[in-house]
């Protein structure tokens, strides 16, 4: 493959991944409020009464983006990835010139750099097909995680069946290391749960944490695990303590494990075999 040809294609995949990061914002603000909406639902059922009035119900397609302020409607070209944001609003809303989170902007960003490194890094391969869903799921789940302290099941879940299924054709791990993977990855946490209950009376992280690293196993095979594991509370631990000492946060503050998993899924995806290989190598 020659290297502007690869360029290209990088170039696509960003591209791409620009427009899903402007839908993963969309996913990101409103499956917890949907999910919410399920409960309360739900809640109402079980209890006998009538379902709470809802104006308008939500889905992920409707109704269209409004400002959260002034109720404006975000129109077509308001809603073009990153320059609509840096060019046509400024980061102000057209009606009532409240600012917008640059979170939306964010967001969009590193879907599309990290889209653009997957074509860059796998090429034009049904590697690459799957590392695109895998990642872009990845940072609606981190930034949910982080919004909400929830892993919605209706991610994490589908990931685990993908993850299997991929690996039917041995993409990623031969298919016994996948499933293998999504059990332990699944009962590795779970453990770590109840010890930590058990140690100390405490909800260290939460179900939605035990799925996504199954999901991850799923993926990647059960011997990316350890070091997925590691990365991320390595990672997790020097956010943690930072967060603790900088903002004299509580200790008692939840601080959500979703983003390193996340993070560290990542990084196995892309450097895993290296990595697996240097520490193996360090035992024996
Ligand atoms: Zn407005």
């Amino acid at each position: 493959m020659l290297p502007e040809s690869l360029g290209g294609l990088a170039a696509m995949a960003g591209l791409l991944g620009l427009c899903v990061g402007s839908f993963l914002n969309v996913v990101i603000h409103r499956l917890p409020k949907i999910m919410e909406q399920e409960w309360h639902a739900q809640c109402a059922e079980l209890l006998g009464e009538a379902a709470p009035e809802t104006n308008e119900p939500l889905s992920l397609s409707s109704p269209r983006s409004r400002c959260p302020a002034c109720g404006h409607q975000i129109t077509a070209t308001e809603n073009i990835p990153l320059i609509s944001y840096l060019l046509i609003l400024r980061g102000k809303c057209s009606g009532c010139r409240t600012p917008i989170s640059p979170r939306y902007p964010i967001i969009e960003a590193i879907t599309g750099l990290i889209s653009a490194y997957v074509a860059w890094h796998f090429g034009p391969t049904l590697q690459a097909a799957g590392a695109l869903v895998l990642v872009w799921a990845l940072i609606a789940l981190a930034a949910i995680d982080l919004d909400t302290q929830l892993l919605p099941d209706s991610i994490t879940l589908p990931l685990v069946w993908l993850g299997l299924a991929i690996n039917l054709w041995g993409i990623y791990s031969d298919l016994p290391s996948a499933v293998i993977g999504a059990m332990l990855g699944y009962l590795a946490l779970w453990s770590v749960f109840w010890l930590f209950k058990l140690a100390t009376g405490k909800e260290g992280m939460g179900y939605g944490d035990f799925k996504l690293l199954a999901a991850l196993g799923a993926w990647l095979g059960w011997q990316m695990l350890p070091a997925i594991i590691l990365l991320s509370s390595v990672v997790g631990a020097a956010v943690g303590i930072t967060l603790i000492v900088v903002t004299r946060h509580g200790r008692n503050v939840p601080i959500p494990f979703g983003p390193y998993l996340a993070a560290a899924g990542g990084i196995a995806l892309f450097w895993g075999a290296k990595i697996t290989q240097t520490y193996l190598g360090m035992i024996g």
